[in-house]
């Protein structure tokens, strides 16, 4: 290639594009016009840009770890607790209606109070099992979602850290 070329590549920061002139060789230090994040140039197969300084990416690395640590525990005690909750109360329920069915007593006015009111409790207790499971649920995905998402930002920051010193 003609030395005045002058090839372009992406700010690994902002993403706004680079102007990277022929002079400046492999390992060579550019700064993004833009956000003024400092790059090394690579030249292989085509032009790229790393970091130039990998140190507040090892330093989010750590974040990174610890909020993963932190989901993942949170996650757990979310799958741990509520799931508790839930299962007390659906044990609850199966021994309300298991002591409705046992009785043998004939089809009377108590027997019809009774088990309205048996009902009825089953009722708020199904409500609240579900509200409990719904609830876990809710927990649970939001969580999931959090901890993949910080599992790929720390595969991406162990990635960009990579790249940086390769060079
Ligand atoms: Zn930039």
């Amino acid at each position: 290639m003609p030395p005045t070329d002058v090839q372009k590549a992406p700010c690994t920061y902002c993403r706004s594009e680079i102007a990277v002139p022929a002079q400046y060789a492999h390992g060579d230090h550019i700064k993004c016009g833009s956000c003024g994040t400092k790059h090394k140039v690579v030249r292989g197969d085509r032009l790229r840009l790393v970091l130039a300084d990998a140190a507040p990416l090892r330093d989010a690395l750590v974040q990174n770890d610890q909020l993963v640590t932190r989901l993942e525990a949170e996650l757990a005690h979310a799958r741990g607790s509520f799931g508790l909750g839930a299962n007390g109360v659906g044990i609850a329920v199966i021994f309300a209606l298991y002591q409705v069915a046992m009785k043998d007593a004939p089809l009377g006015k108590a027997l019809l109070v009774e088990a309205v009111g048996v009902a009825v409790v089953s009722g708020i207790l199904l409500e609240a099992a579900n509200y409990l499971f719904l609830a876990k649920r809710q927990v649970m995905t939001r969580l999931s979602a959090e901890l993949e998402e910080a599992r790929t930002e720390g595969m991406h920051l162990r990635q960009k850290i990579r790249e940086a010193e390769r060079v």
